[in-house]
């Protein structure tokens, strides 16, 4: 039986890169003894260690008593406490920090601002107080659809002071799939702005929220923020602008003390594999976690200059762009725009502007600067990074090894994190002072975290072997519930093994222990009765001198059962022949063996990405089969991408 469940591993990686010593002697963690203790701590007593941690990381108005009361798939943690979000993130920074910059925003215009903690306190408390005049109370949901701009995260952060529930939207996506997560989080005010800036033209948010108002959302009032000066209110009892709500208003405003449990937001998954489902977190666990993790993951001290490029859109804004690094009274950095825009080193110029020290983005973006050349990074003195993180998608060794060499000079540990929407925080990853890395690898769990990798009768992979990614025991920042769809949160997470957290992704560990990611369960190819993860065969291609990024996805054979479909964007400077599909074909199987030989390459300009930059296997399934999708793709960035890839397909 185990046979066939288990997910074959092909890829081998050698290169071990331990902390430098200089980082490790002044890191939060040092050396993995320092991980060990911790580990052993978590373990031994698993409600007072994270007990300890509720107490160190917040702020208690009202202490708790019960650290965990588990009734599966059900948890409720710190029961009893009462405590408020954005009072942690900035109250209790100011008698200290209230002239030090928390926020450095750029647009991509070039328009510059400093934030001081003492300024974005007021500018929430304002905002907190014209929302109150517009009725909203604690546990009202509050929409938020605004470009990457620091209202964001004063709009965050006022909801989180009265206790409303907030629910971002990502500001590139449409009004249809604005339209439906409003209504299913039952939004009664709507934050946004006229516009927003992304390669070099105007994203027009008020028009989609104009077509989005055509249909049922039940939102009572637009508030809407002047960002490109770009078209007029609308006429309407519903519309508002936002300097007119903040105008007069008190910079002062009680924080709402809510319980541990309260909902804090409502944040659609961004729908790699279906329907997005509306992720409901709530606030002491959350925010706990988030600010432990981005301490220690990211061993911040006082004076980073801490710069993650995702937007707030997505879960990671959520924790490491907004609540974690202001809960640690550091600086972020904000950034509104394409990241080749107006030339390919708008990062690198922004590193050595601010003088970033510490970098988290993801493989897409990292990929996609490879594809570029060193050129553009070479232009720029990035001497102040100190560490580089990843997230969103497995990192190919090769361009783990290019982030580490060309943007981090040789010198900057580089942190690879796995979590989901679903955890809330970093469950996997190094930690840099004392974690050694591997290309390709997220190392260990978190102290605490039981990250378990099994099969489907829940019994422990042996190590080498590939199975299912399962957190077998509750954690302070899990999901509580899937918005309005208590059944579907059951389902999900929750059935494969009862009781135990089900992740949807494939993993292994190596020989001495480390985890590797495989992929998504279902993207999971079955060829000649090995199950193969895609992560892998993809690793493969990218490590070619030639290949960008490639994506593996199987077709229905009759012989095979499985063919192995490559889908192969190439490196500037490159043109496809089919003597190059040979060269790649023979390349994948001399790297990691003849089973994991592509049967088809195709090349592609682009692949389908989520708007987060992930690939959607699921989407080039269809296309490999040449069926004609019916699948959901509203979460698709660029739609173009999709219809070339079809043509191509004589
Ligand atoms: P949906 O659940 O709607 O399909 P999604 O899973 O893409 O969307 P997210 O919660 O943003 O939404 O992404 C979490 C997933 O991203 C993980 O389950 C994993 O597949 C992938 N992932 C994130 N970080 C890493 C990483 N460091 N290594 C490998 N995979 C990662
Ligand atoms: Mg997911």
């Amino acid at each position: 039986m185990a046979d066939t469940q288990e997910i074959v591993s092909v890829l081998t990686e050698s290169r071990v890169f331990p902390p430098p010593e200089q980082f490790s002697q002044r890191a939060h963690i040092r050396g993995m003894q320092d991980y060990q203790r911790l580990w052993d701590e978590a373990e031994k007593d698993p409600q007072k260690y994270w007990g300890e941690r509720a107490r160190e990381e917040l702020f208690w108005k009202e202490p708790f008593q019960t650290v965990l009361d588990w009734k599966p798939p059900h948890a409720r943690w710190f029961v009893e406490g009462k405590t408020n979000l954005t009072y942690n993130c900035l109250d209790r920074h100011l008698p200290r920090l209230k002239d030090k910059p928390a926020i450095l925003f750029e647009g991509e215009p070039g328009d510059r601002r400093s934030i001081t903690y003492g300024e974005l306190s007021q500018q929430v408390n304002r905002l907190a107080n014209g929302l109150k005049s517009l009725g909203v109370k604690k546990g009202d949901r509050v929409g938020i659809y605004l470009p990457m701009v620091p209202e964001a995260a004063v709009a965050m952060l006022a909801c989180a002071r009265l206790g409303a529930v907030h629910s971002v939207v990502f500001g590139g996506f449409s009004a249809e799939a604005l339209q439906e997560r409003m209504k299913d989080a039952g939004v009664k005010v709507l934050l946004t702005a006229d516009g927003g800036w992304r390669k070099g033209a105007v994203v027009p948010l008020m028009k989609n929220v104009e077509a989005a108002l055509t249909h049922a959302t039940g939102i009572e009032k637009v508030v809407v923020l002047t960002r490109t000066g770009d078209g007029k209110l609308p006429a309407g009892p519903k519309f508002l602008a936002w300097d007119a709500l903040v105008k007069g208003q008190s910079d002062t405003c009680e924080p709402e003390w809510v319980e541990s449990e309260h909902p804090l937001f409502i944040l659609y998954t961004s729908g790699s594999t279906g329907k997005p489902k509306g992720v409901l977190h709530s606030t002491a666990g959350y925010a706990m976690m988030a600010s432990l993790t981005t301490r220690w993951v990211f061993d911040l001290r006082e004076d980073d200059v801490y710069w993650c490029t995702a937007d707030v859109g997505w879960v990671t804004g959520h924790s490491y762009v907004v609540y974690g690094p202001l809960m640690n009274g550091v600086t972020t950095v904000l950034y509104e725009g394409a990241p080749t825009q107006p030339g390919p080193d708008r990062f690198w110029a922004i590193i050595e502007r601010y003088k970033v020290s510490i970098l988290y983005t993801a493989p897409t973006a990292i990929r996609a600067f490879m594809r570029l050349g060193d050129g553009p990074v070479k232009q720029h003195d990035l001497s102040s990074l100190r560490l580089l993180g990843s997230v969103g998608e497995p990192i190919n060794p090769e361009a783990w090894m290019w982030y580490r060499d060309v943007i981090g000079g040789g010198r900057c540990p580089v942190v690879d994190t796995w979590w989901q929407t679903e955890t809330g925080a970093i469950m996997i990853s190094p930690l840099p002072g004392a974690t050694p890395t591997k290309p390709g690898s997220a190392t260990f769990p978190l102290p605490g975290i039981h990250a378990e990798i099994l099969d489907r009768d829940g019994k422990r992979v042996p190590r080498g072997q590939g199975g299912l990614l399962f957190v077998t025991k509750p954690w302070p920042s899990m999901l509580r519930t899937v918005y309005g769809d208590p059944e579907r949160y059951v389902k999900t997470y929750f059935s494969e093994l009862p009781g135990m957290y089900f992740t949807g992704d494939g993993a292994r560990t190596d020989a001495d222990g480390y985890v590797w990611l495989m992929g998504r369960v279902d993207d999971v190819v079955n060829v000649a009765g090995h199950r193969l993860g895609t992560a892998e065969v993809e690793s493969a291609l990218v490590a070619h001198a030639k290949v960008a990024e490639a994506a593996v996805v199987g077709r229905p054979d009759d012989l095979k059962g499985t063919a192995l479909v490559a889908f192969v964007t190439l490196k500037h400077g490159n043109a496809p022949s089919d003597a190059l599909k040979k060269e790649l074909a023979a390349h994948v199987a001399k790297e990691i063996g003849a089973i994991a030989r592509p049967d088809e390459i195709r090349f592609a300009e682009g692949l389908p990405k989520t708007r987060s930059g992930k690939i959607m296997r699921r989407l080039l399934r269809d296309v490999a089969a040449g069926n004609h999708s019916t699948q959901d793709t509203t979460t698709l960035e660029d739609l173009n991408v999709l219809a070339a890839l079809r043509q191509n397909d004589e």
